[in-house]
């Protein structure tokens, strides 16, 4: 019998209401069931609002610094439980385990951050331009967070988001990506044992129609967080923009490692096949564009080739595995028709461009690690988000050229460059467009505390991780204090 899930609404686990329901089956293998979830819709929606709104009266008066113990407690509890969480995740989305460890520590990261930044909040004082008067700011929670997931990273990314919500104080309604409903789940069984009241946080399983939109467009919810595709991103900020509510948006990249003559190759073919390969390819982050100079591209288009064949697929808890599967059959599609799409715009493909199927492969969406060479620009391969183990090679005659095609496309988000002249290393820092720059790392590899997000059409300029998701979820609010006894009159008084 399959494992049953519910969502968590208004304090307690339920069905969802009209009795629907939906599989999880594991990418690897198909024939594991994961489990059986609810399927909801708009009306389990309204009632986590409600609910959501019902505690934020309280857990708003909490003092921030105790919301903080709460979440110390939480990245106790996610250290006690990584590995089991960690086994968990590799079977719901696919990506190696040594990679779902480093996903929950980034939750436990996360936490630990909030638990500082609790006692932070910092907001100024200034002085009035008047007499016997006190000007000073503060930081007021929201209300209602609406918190969308995508199913890449299935603890860190909902714990970006729900950590930073929940310290400053709003309530939560938490719909994670239909494909990883297990792991949203271990997440708020955690926040509930680390003592969130169990209204400030509502799990609602789903999909993005019918749970996603509900959310976003109901007027009770005061900030949407979303991290997914552009396509999906605008439509949301379409939605919120009719209602002027606050959105932040992660959204896709089609990012590039440059490498120039001067590189240590080795070093940058460690990073290229990492940024590439890494979880598949599946990262917002990955690597999906090697912008290589002429006179080192031969020799390290033939060291990577000869690196990228060594890889071995499998499930992700085996142990040696280095890739795991794709995501669902969908996204194998989607991957194999940019594949036929390259050959026909003339780049040439050096491995991979098809299914694997080789033994118990056959039982998953496994899809060979593939390389084009000969790619200029303008081709869609060099300019559409991929998703998947597929990575372009484009031949450059100059630094100036590789900045330049660099930052020739819709995207922003992670960048980086190999090079050992301090000069190339700081133009690049100045002049690439993205919100990441790496120099001499892959272009994965983000740490919990810094501004995450990027430029263009990655997001709409709110950055997540550090000390800037705070300013997603609270409101600036500014008191002025005059103890004059009088009338006094700011621009007048003082001409
Ligand atoms: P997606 O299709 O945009 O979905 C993301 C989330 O939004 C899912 O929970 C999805 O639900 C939900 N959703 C879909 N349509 C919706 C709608 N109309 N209204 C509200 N919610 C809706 O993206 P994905 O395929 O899961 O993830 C891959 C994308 O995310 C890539 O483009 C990647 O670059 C991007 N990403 C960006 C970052 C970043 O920080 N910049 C990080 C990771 C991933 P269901 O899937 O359950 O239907
Ligand atoms: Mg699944």
């Amino acid at each position: 019998m399959a494992k049953k899930y519910q969502n968590f609404i208004n304090g307690r686990w339920c069905d969802a209401i009209d009795g629907e329901t939906f599989e999880n089956r594991n990418p690897a293998d198909r024939d594991d069931l994961i489990g059986i979830f609810p399927k909801s819709n708009k009306k389990d929606v309204d009632e986590a609002v409600k609910a959501a709104r019902e505690a934020f009266k309280e857990w708003r008066l909490v003092p921030a610094p105790q919301r903080g113990q709460i979440m110390k407690k939480i990245g106790d509890l996610m250290v006690q439980r990584k590995e089991q969480i960690a086994r968990e995740m590799t079977r719901e989305m696919g990506k190696v385990f040594t990679e779902t460890m480093g996903d929950t520590q980034e939750g436990i990261d996360t936490a630990y951050y909030a638990d500082g930044e609790s006692r932070r909040f910092f907001a100024p004082s200034v002085p009035s331009e008047l007499p016997n008067k006190v000007a000073m700011t503060t930081r007021q929670p929201m209300g209602v967070a609406g918190v969308i997931c995508p199913w890449n990273f299935p603890m860190a990314i909902p714990t970006w988001k729900i950590f930073p919500a929940l310290t400053c104080g709003n309530a939560v309604v938490f719909k994670p990506a239909s494909d990883v409903p297990a792991t949203g789940t271990a997440l708020v069984e955690i926040l509930l044992d680390g003592g969130v009241p169990p209204k400030a946080i509502n799990l609602v399983h789903g999909t993005g129609s019918t749970v996603g939109s509900p959310l976003v467009e109901h007027p009770d919810v005061d900030v949407i967080s979303f991290t997914g595709s552009s396509v999906v991103g605008r439509k949301i900020a379409e939605a919120c923009g009719r209602d002027l509510k606050r959105i932040s948006l992660e959204l896709g990249g089609k990012n590039g490692q440059i490498v120039m003559d001067d590189a240590n190759l080795e070093l940058a073919i460690d990073g290229a096949l990492w940024g590439a390969f890494g979880t598949t390819g599946q990262r917002c982050t990955a690597t999906s564009r090697l912008i290589v100079q002429e006179d080192v591209h031969d020799q390290f288009v033939d060291m990577l080739l000869e690196r990228t064949k060594k890889l071995k697929l499998g499930y992700g808890n085996n142990e040696g595995v280095d890739v795991g599967p794709v995501i669902n059959e969908g996204q194998r599609k989607i991957i194999h028709n940019y594949v036929q799409i390259g050959q026909k715009e003339g780049a040439r493909m050096l491995c991979g461009g098809q299914y694997a199927t080789d033994g118990d492969l056959a039982k998953g969406y496994f899809y060979k690690p593939t390389i084009f060479t000969d790619v200029t620009s303008e081709m869609c391969i060099a300019q559409e988000e991929i998703f998947g183990p597929v990575v372009v090679v484009i031949k450059v005659k100059s630094f100036d050229e590789a900045i330049s095609v660099l930052n020739d496309t819709a995207y922003g988000l992670s960048s980086s460059v190999y090079t050992n002249d301090v000069n190339r290393a700081f133009r690049a820092m100045r002049d690439i467009e993205a919100g990441i720059t790496y120099i001499n790392g892959p272009t994965i590899g983000a740490e919990a505390h810094l501004p995450f997000g990027g430029v263009k059409d990655t997001g709409n300029g709110h950055r997540e991780g550090g000390w800037t998701a705070y300013e997603i979820f609270s409101e600036w609010k500014t008191l002025y204090v005059d103890f004059s006894g009088k009338l006094q009159r700011a621009q007048i008084d003082n001409q």
